[in-house]
């Protein structure tokens, strides 16, 4: 019911534009998904769409490699500007809506999968609700492909039957945390923390106050398939002196749970490229 509306409204906008200047040549918003870092985890769609785009917009998450193989001519960085601020995000809904009314086909390039963390339901709001036709095109999320190029499965049917995503990003100790550690910690299951360097020890102490063992893996995985990626590993007691000594930074993949041991155990033949940089 409620898609059938959203249908109806939207093929509305667009009949009152092509009868407002007799043509409809409003272009395609393409919402793509980078995968990791690695260019050979590019969908072979998104990779297409990269080469037939009139214009990329791109923050910095999708990582050098994959940036600097998009000719300089047609990407526009939408992410931090010189000075650290960052470009608000309705400037980037604008920017969306005004190449495509230029008939534009615009690829807006995410990290990761565009749907998880990744504000690509906000601006695919904003397409909708200004009459911008647009797909959706997945891909490869860090919070799997972090950990599983590290040689960690977010489940394995010995350890974990639930895996759940959660952002780092915000202070647990504020009286209504959108992220609920205690109920996390009742799972038992694998938790993947997205944007969790900062915040390390807050979470890490939220969940030892819910009762999680001290001694449960953790690993953080920085850089995950890019040159220069890092594994740091530990314990819920462990880890944060753990970052601090490895210098772990964003962007990283935070694993709490058995699974992140899993490692330890096939890492002599594990031939990802990720040098370890802390073993506990
Ligand atoms: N949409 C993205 C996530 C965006 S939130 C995805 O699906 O992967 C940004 C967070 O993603 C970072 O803080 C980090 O936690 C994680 N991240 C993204 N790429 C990463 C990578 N190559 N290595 C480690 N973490 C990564």
């Amino acid at each position: 019911m409620r898609d059938e509306l959203l249908t109806d409204g939207g093929s509305e906008r667009a009949d009152e534009r092509a009868d407002g200047d007799g043509t409809d040549s409003t272009g395609l918003v393409s919402l793509v998904g980078s995968g990791p870092g690695d260019p050979e985890l590019l969908t072979v769609k998104a990779k297409r769409l990269l080469e037939d785009a009139d214009v990329v917009l791109h923050d910095k998450l999708p990582g050098p490699e994959i940036i600097e193989s998009i000719p300089e001519d047609k990407r526009e960085d939408v992410g931090k500007r010189a000075g650290g601020e960052w470009t608000p995000q309705e400037y980037t809904n604008r920017r969306l809506v005004e190449l495509a009314r230029e008939g534009k086909h615009v690829v807006r390039l995410k990290g990761g999968d565009p749907f998880v963390f990744g504000r690509g339901g906000e601006e695919m709001e904003h397409l909708a609700s200004e009459g911008v036709p647009f797909e959706v095109v997945p891909g490869i999320t860090s919070a799997v492909a972090g950990p599983g190029t590290a040689g960690i499965p977010v489940t394995h049917r010995d350890h974990a039957s639930s895996v759940s995503f959660v952002t780092g990003h915000e202070d647990p100790t504020k009286e209504e945390s959108a992220v609920n550690w205690d109920a996390l910690a009742a799972t038992g299951g694998t938790i993947v923390v997205l944007m969790g360097v900062g915040k390390l020890p807050d979470y890490t102490a939220a969940l030892r106050e819910a009762g999680t063992d001290p001694e449960t893996p953790v690993a953080l995985v920085e850089k995950a398939t890019r040159p220069g990626m890092r594994v740091a590993s530990g314990t819920l007691e462990t880890i944060v002196d753990v970052r601090d000594s490895a210098g772990i930074e964003p962007p990283a993949i935070t694993v709490i749970g058995e699974v992140a041991a899993e490692r330890e155990r096939v890492t002599e033949f594990l031939r990802n490229r990720s040098a370890a940089v802390s073993e506990e």
